[in-house]
């Protein structure tokens, strides 16, 4: 069982070689077919546990099988990213953003991180280069909506990471208030991963408002 063996690309398959991963570990054995196979996932996962490309991967993967995807041209100076990954924190946000970079590398999906307690207007000229990824932290985020410099209409793919401790921090309402903004047009559009170390009322009441017809992996 190896990498290797899983449909990536070879862009990012190269990637992970240079990060020398070489056996998948059982939460991305997992979860990474469940995700290319378009599947909305639930899944248990520990700090260590390898969830960071657990997500990223099929994320990479499906933004480079789309590459050319047209943004909104009306508005230059709006970003449109495809892909959001929330996390608590911004030593968690930068430490899945480097993660990020190394597996995008040379692929031409652009990853972006942005989360409270730092400028804003570094990260809004970050936004404005071009982002496909946006990595963040829920306040943050909501700080950059309501400047109207971002639209998450694009998002074809949400990751909630630490889920339950987005929630004991208090995240719920700017958790909701995002993910309201972003447009499912057709059904099934819009693939989310939410990934948490435990699973209480109100962690599945978030799943089943976000995500549809999910997996629940327990590894
Ligand atoms: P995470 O749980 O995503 O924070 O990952 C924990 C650590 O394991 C990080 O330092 C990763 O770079 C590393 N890691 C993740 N997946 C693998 C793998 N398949 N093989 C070797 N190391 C890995």
């Amino acid at each position: 069982n190896t990498f290797a063996e899983i449909d990536l690309g070879e862009a990012l398959n190269q990637n992970i070689r240079r990060c020398k991963y070489v056996k998948p570990t059982p939460v991305q054995r997992h979860a990474i077919p469940i995700s290319l196979a378009g599947r909305d996932l639930m899944a248990c996962a520990q700090t260590g546990s390898g969830k960071t490309a657990a997500f990223c991967f099929p994320i990479i993967s499906g933004i480079m099988s789309g590459q050319g995807v047209q943004r909104p041209s009306h508005m230059p100076r709006m970003s449109f990213p495809l892909a959001l990954i929330l996390s608590p924190t911004r030593e968690l946000s930068c430490q899945i953003h480097e993660e990020a970079k190394k597996f995008a590398y040379q692929t031409g999906v652009r990853v972006v991180v942005a989360y409270g307690g730092a400028p804003i207007n570094q990260q809004l000229r970050d936004l404005e280069r071009g982002v496909d990824i946006l990595v963040a932290t829920p306040g943050r985020l909501v700080d950059l909506l309501e400047r109207a410099r971002l639209s998450l209409q694009m998002i074809r793919y949400l990751a909630l990471d630490e889920a339950d401790r987005m929630l004991d921090m208090g995240f719920e309402p700017q958790i909701r208030k995002i993910v309201q903004q972003m447009d499912m047009p057709p059904p099934g559009i819009r693939q989310t991963m939410l990934f948490s170390a435990t699973f209480p009322k109100e962690i599945q009441r978030l799943a089943s408002d976000f995500l549809a017809n999910y997996i629940f992996l327990a590894v």
